[in-house]
């Protein structure tokens, strides 16, 4: 195959879309014609493509092929490099066309990650506007080189950011406003054009937040055990948020949780509310809960989190939490942080901080969820019994 002429390297950490984005600038290229640039015929790529979650084998040699590209370093740039850790089970491209509209839907509504938006770090966009793979990942909650958290709306109109790379010049929201859940009653239809590098930004204070953001980036890319193990804890202590335990974390965390729910007030409008881990102030009030409780055995560090029995969990304002978020989607134990079968998971289970699917188990969840036989019933006592003292 013939090399392309002018490629632009990706940064370090670049994702797959972002890359694409700038060379299409480069090229003056349409999505379609990019594609067929690289070698790569739009019509095999599977619906899980679209977020550049996976590419095939064959057309991964061939983008590196035309690009002289390293295979591995495209590989680099897609989600299915987090396979072993953030995204278990992805379903896998075997041939051109492997993967289902059917299997890809499951896996969207289980896998916590960022497919058609992105979170992003103001100061680093400031610097270049290349858009990383990791912000897709709810597990990057804060930038480490900026002290900041990560943002996930646009600073004037409220709107999610798609995490390709600018236009040329500084990044800026390409949002319709005056459409949709942006509708203005005069009718006035415009681009936002907000500057996403001046969004504004929270700095982190909390010591114990930057460093379990330093763990967690250490887990993503060496898939350790204990990297599981406190990631489980970060979505077990992100699904215990209430106003109650909120008095227990950094007091920048609380005030910006506030905001956090009046963006919620405002999309429930058109009851389109994103998931509790898509907003990275709620899964840093997480990350700090979780090494809180650390140290203290699974057992208790659940029952820490989940309060007194008979603590209702929503005094306050139901609309700051899911009522219903306490109870595990089935795609969520295939596809999201509950597939790690850690000892806090187990303790979750046992003191009822989450509720397991007690629906008849799916054939689709065969293989993908080993450790926990939902159509067993005796099967399923035993290991919620059993595995506590794990
Ligand atoms: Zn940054
Ligand atoms: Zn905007």
């Amino acid at each position: 195959m013939q090399r392309l002429s002018s490629v632009p390297r990706p940064e370090d950490g670049e994702a797959f879309s972002s890359w694409f984005r700038t060379l299409q600038q480069e090229w003056g290229t349409s999505v379609g014609q990019t594609w067929t640039a690289l070698g790569v015929d739009s019509r095999e790529l599977v619906p899980a493509d679209i977020h550049a979650a996976q590419l095939s084998d064959s057309a991964i040699e061939r983008i590196a092929a035309g690009t002289a590209l390293e295979p591995s370093e495209v590989r680099a740039m897609l989600l299915s490099r987090y396979r072993p850790t953030a995204l278990p089970n992805l379903p896998a491209i075997l041939d051109e066309r492997l993967v289902d509209t059917w299997t890809t839907r499951r896996w969207a509504a289980g896998a916590w990650v960022l497919r058609g938006s992105s979170n992003w770090c103001p100061p680093c966009l400031a610097e270049r506007p290349n858009w990383p793979l990791a912000w897709k990942l709810p597990w990057t909650f804060v930038c480490l080189r900026h002290r900041v958290h990560l943002v996930g709306r646009c600073g004037q109109c409220g709107t999610e950011q798609n995490g390709r790379a600018a236009t040329p010049g500084p990044a800026r929201c390409r949002n319709w406003i005056g459409r949709g859940r942006n509708w203005r009653p005069d009718g006035v239809v415009a681009r936002c054009t907000a500057p996403l590098a001046h969004a504004p930004t929270v700095e982190v204070t909390d010591e114990a937040v930057l460093e379990t953001q330093r763990e967690i980036n250490q887990w993503l890319e060496t898939a350790t055990a204990d990297g599981a193990s406190l990631a489980v804890l970060i979505a077990l202590a992100l699904m215990a948020i209430r106003p109650a335990i909120l008095d227990r974390v950094q007091p920048e965390v609380r005030d910006a949780l506030v905001g956090v729910r009046r963006n919620r007030e405002a999309t429930e409008l058109l009851s389109r509310r994103p998931p509790l881990w898509a907003e990275p102030m709620r899964m840093a009030a997480a990350a700090h809960l979780a090494r809180y409780v650390r140290g203290t055995p699974p057992q208790s560090a659940v029952e820490w989190l989940r309060g007194e029995p008979r603590e209702p969990l929503f005094t306050v304002d139901l609309r700051i939490q899911r009522v219903t978020s306490h109870r595990v989607r089935i795609e969520e134990m295939a596809y999201g942080p509950w597939n790690h079968a850690t000892a806090h998971l187990h303790a979750a289970f046992t003191a009822e901080l989450l509720i397991p699917p007690f629906d008849s188990q799916p054939d689709w969840t065969h293989g993908l969820i080993p450790y926990y036989r939902l159509s067993d019933p005796e099967i399923a006592e035993a290991w919620i019994l059993g595995l506590a003292s794990a």
